[in-house]
């Protein structure tokens, strides 16, 4: 059954009962209209509203419709690779389930796949509606994250495709909690890029509050680098230089007899020591619970139920 035009659109959705139709519909008006043989799934991430029934009654009534259902929330990510290993596509697009990625532009990137691109970024051509907050500290995040893997991911997203040969690629990763939108990067192949504009999210409402962010930030820029453990280690040479500068003055002091008061530089300097080796120590930790957590080997996700296979 497997078609060499068959595009495959991966769609995890994660409490979406209300857009599991439109999204369908519309891909399908475009998909058709511009004669692309797809498939679609949608990847229900452990949803508890009714967007798994959603899936399998449109998979009842349409052939190109497959759905996954997680035995609980793993998460966008685990999603994503749910998707990519059920594909049977030539090649995945990956998008969103609130059509906030706007389907037309797939339309552009499965034409530069068949041009002989392997991975077409989509990139935001604008954040969309955020607030200064929210877009400081997505800046900064994406700022780091750039810097240390050497990708320019200032506005980059999850809308991609994929060819077969990059999906395979992927799919060889064992990481437990891969970063899906820097590692199509880090692959390499041939790339182009697609800039969309953002869309409005019609129905529902985010799925991603300010703290699961932080941890997504926390998270993806521990798995990408080592360079936060640098930090450790560049402290530590500020401290020593500092110590040998106080070691100078103290001794001064003792010898011309002024020594005795420095109560003050004595208790900041303890408090100062004391926060710099618990944070050194709390980012070891990080790095070692990460550890923890890819040696268990635990799967990345379970699934408990599949329609339209
Ligand atoms: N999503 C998911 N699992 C989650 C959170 C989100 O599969 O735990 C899906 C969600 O259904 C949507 C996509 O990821 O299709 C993007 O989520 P959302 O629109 O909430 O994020 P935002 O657009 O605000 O970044
Ligand atoms: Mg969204």
């Amino acid at each position: 059954m497997q078609n060499d035009k068959l595009l495959s659109v991966i769609i995890p959705s994660y409490n979406e009962q209300d857009m599991i139709a439109q999204t369908f519909k519309t891909v399908k008006e475009i998909m058709d209209g511009a004669s692309i043989p797809f498939e679609i799934i949608f990847v229900d991430d452990g949803s508890k509203d009714m967007t798994y029934a959603n899936i399998t009654e449109l998979a009842d009534s349409n052939a190109e419709v497959k759905g996954i259902s997680f035995s609980r929330n793993f998460g966008k990510e685990s999603a994503i690779f749910a998707g990519l290993e059920s594909a049977a596509g030539a090649c995945c697009v990956i998008m969103d389930c609130d059509l906030q990625h706007p389907p037309a532009t797939i339309v552009e990137m499965y034409r530069l796949w068949e041009q002989g691109y392997d991975v077409v970024e989509g990139v935001k051509s604008s954040r969309g509606k955020e607030t200064p907050i929210h877009k400081f500290c997505a800046n900064s995040f994406y700022g780091i994250i750039s810097k240390l893997t050497d990708i320019d991911m200032t506005n980059a997203s999850d809308f991609k495709l994929l060819d077969r040969r990059a999906i395979e690629a992927l799919l060889l990763m064992p990481e437990r909690t891969p970063f899906f939108r820097a590692l199509s990067s880090w692959i390499g192949f041939k790339t182009a890029t697609v800039s969309f504009e953002v869309q409005e999210r019609t129905v529902g409402t985010s799925k991603w509050s300010m703290w699961s962010l932080v941890k997504y930030a926390i998270r993806n820029i521990t798995s990408f680098s080592g360079a936060p453990m640098q930090f450790v280690t560049f402290m530590g040479w500020v401290m020593l230089i500092f110590s040998f500068i106080f070691a100078i003055q103290s001794l001064y002091r003792y010898f011309t007899g002024t020594a005795l008061e420095g109560f003050t530089t004595v208790i900041l300097l303890l408090l100062i020591i004391g926060s710099v080796l618990m944070i050194s120590l709390g980012i070891i930790g990080h790095y070692i619970s990460r550890i923890y957590d890819e040696i268990k080997g635990r799967p990345r996700y379970i699934i408990s139920k599949r329609c339209g296979y």
